[in-house]
């Protein structure tokens, strides 16, 4: 099969790089599932877009661009690149207002304003929704309704790169395996967060392609920055677990004990604290021994249904006191890429969304910056694709084995993977047990695993080695001291 420009991925970044693409380019998307059919509202298909809540960060006004752009640098705790920040916040004060030109339907008051929610760590309140918490769904539904490219549903296990140009990738769609030939290829296929034992990311989001870059002898960069997120719903069967998401904070929410205490004074934190403050102090707790409850009961009836309907949604299946605990949620860093979205070191191969490291989240991302950061990289990614086009020379790569995609020891090593992972570089880290993991990591290589799960295993070993290479206390990343 032979394309013009490969997507891998359907979230944000991969329709946004669709929808941006000449008209007249031959367009090809895959990804593991999830046409609108399969996403049902508020609860995602096989992508993390469809779950976010809070919404997508915009400046107010021109006024108020450096402003976000001094909130973005703060959160990334001097580690973020400041080149890509500014493009991040003025592209995107621009594209959003392109967007409500196409008629996305944000959220507006009786006299037709946009409706704007403060986050955590931003000095206003700039945060735009599409109906309320669904906004990941309904943006992502948007997007569906301006494709025209087609969709095939499988899974992408290895990319086709010879003489530091990329020519496509190997694409297994449950049946048959091959390969698809493209002149240009865009990874956009998210995070981690399903390689870690605690997680409010969807199951399928493995960090794959990041650990095939890694194999083809790619950069990965700044993985040991892993945002955690410290209320999610504490349920024990499954690695999934349900946001509760800080606007609900915001509305009066607040975080208690088994004894019905306000535990975080005695953390120095407060309900409004930085995720990562806050996840620590959630965590400390349920390690001394306690259980932590978010507590919805001061929310007003009217708010729960007019703007936290997916809260209101878990409440009634969890009650009013939900227990909660903190979860992987955000994978930072990720593919290094240049400012124009183009992987590093490789011909032909563009980065953007969850899977790629821009730059602009530093060592630790400001909230609702990720959407904003798919959607303007996207645009980025098209742009020069657009104006940088040519055809690549005829090749011929063979495809990997289909033998090769399943080992006996998948399931095991990828459990493994998660409790290392979670248990060893999680939100507290201690140097001792991080360099156990990355031994326990080391070990599963000798298992018969698939081709899939040893790329994972890759990404795994990445962010135990930048984790374990990182010399600071910085953002996302806290090492406690062996004698605490
Ligand atoms: C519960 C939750 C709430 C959030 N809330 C917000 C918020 O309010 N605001 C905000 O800005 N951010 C939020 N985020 C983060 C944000 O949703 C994600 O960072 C963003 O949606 C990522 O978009 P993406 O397009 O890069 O990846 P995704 O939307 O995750 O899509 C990844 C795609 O890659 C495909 N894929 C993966 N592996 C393969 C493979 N091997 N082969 C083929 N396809 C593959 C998947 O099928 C999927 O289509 C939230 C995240 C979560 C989990």
């Amino acid at each position: 099969m032979q394309t013009d420009v490969l997507i891998v991925g359907n979230g944000a970044a991969a329709l946004a790089a669709a929808r941006f693409l000449p008209k007249n380019m031959r367009v090809l998307i895959v990804a593991k599932s999830g046409e609108k059919s399969t996403a049902k509202r508020g609860e995602g298909g096989s992508n993390n877009t469809d779950l976010a809540q809070g919404g997508i960060a915009c400046p107010i006004d021109e006024n108020d661009i450096e402003s976000h752009i001094a909130d973005t640098i703060k959160a990334g705790a001097g580690r973020c690149d400041e080149k890509a920040v500014r493009t991040l916040v003025t592209r995107g004060f621009d594209l959003i207002r392109e967007l409500c030109a196409l008629s996305l339907p944000f959220d507006r008051d009786e006299k037709g304003g946009l409706i704007r929610a403060k986050e955590a760590a931003h000095s206003k309140a700039r945060v735009l929704q599409v109906q309320g918490d669904h906004s990941g769904f309904f943006l992502r539904l948007f997007l569906l309704d301006q494709l025209s490219a087609p969709q095939l549903y499988g899974a992408v296990i290895d990319l086709l790169i010879e003489d530091d140009c990329c020519y496509g990738a190997t694409f297994f769609d449950g049946e048959k395996m091959e390969n698809i030939y493209a002149n240009r290829v865009i990874i956009a296929s998210g995070g981690i967060g399903a390689l870690y034992a605690s997680t409010t990311n969807e199951p399928l989001i493995l960090g794959e392609l990041q650990g095939i870059a890694a194999f083809r002898g790619l950069t990965l960069k700044d993985m040991h920055f892993t945002q955690f997120h410290p209320t999610a719903i504490d349920r024990k069967d499954s690695v999934q677990k349900p946001l509760l998401s800080e606007a609900l904070r915001g509305a009066g929410a607040t975080i208690i004990d088994d004894r019905s205490r306000r535990f975080l004074e005695d953390y120095g934190e407060n309900e409004l604290s930085p995720r990562d403050r806050l996840s620590r102090a959630v965590f400390a707790h349920i390690q001394s021994g306690r259980k932590v409850f978010l507590d919805l009961s001061a929310i007003e009836p009217s708010l729960f249904r007019s703007r936290f309907e997916s809260a209101d949604r878990l409440a009634a299946k969890y009650g009013l006191k939900p227990p909660i605990s903190p979860a992987f949620h955000y994978s930072i860093g990720g593919i290094a890429v240049d400012s124009n979205a183009k992987v590093l070191g490789v011909k032909g191969l563009y980065a953007i969304g969850e899977a790629a490291s821009s730059g602009v989240h530093g060592a630790n991302r400001l909230a609702s910056n990720s959407l904003l950061e798919a959607l303007v990289f996207a645009k980025i990614a098209a742009e020069n694709i657009a104006d940088d086009f040519s055809a690549n020379g005829d090749i011929k790569i063979d495809p990997i084995g289909a033998a090769a995609l399943n080992g006996k020891d998948d399931q095991t090593a990828l459990e493994t993977i998660r409790q290392t992972l979670w248990n060893r570089f999680g939100v507290v880290r201690q140097k001792s047990a991080m360099i156990e993991g990355k031994a326990i990591l080391e070990s599963l290589e000798k298992g018969d695993l698939g081709v899939l799960t040893r790329r994972s295993l890759l990404t795994a070993k990445t962010i135990a080695n930048c984790a374990i290479a990182e010399t600071q206390n910085v953002g996302a990343h806290y090492v406690k001291k062996e004698t605490d």
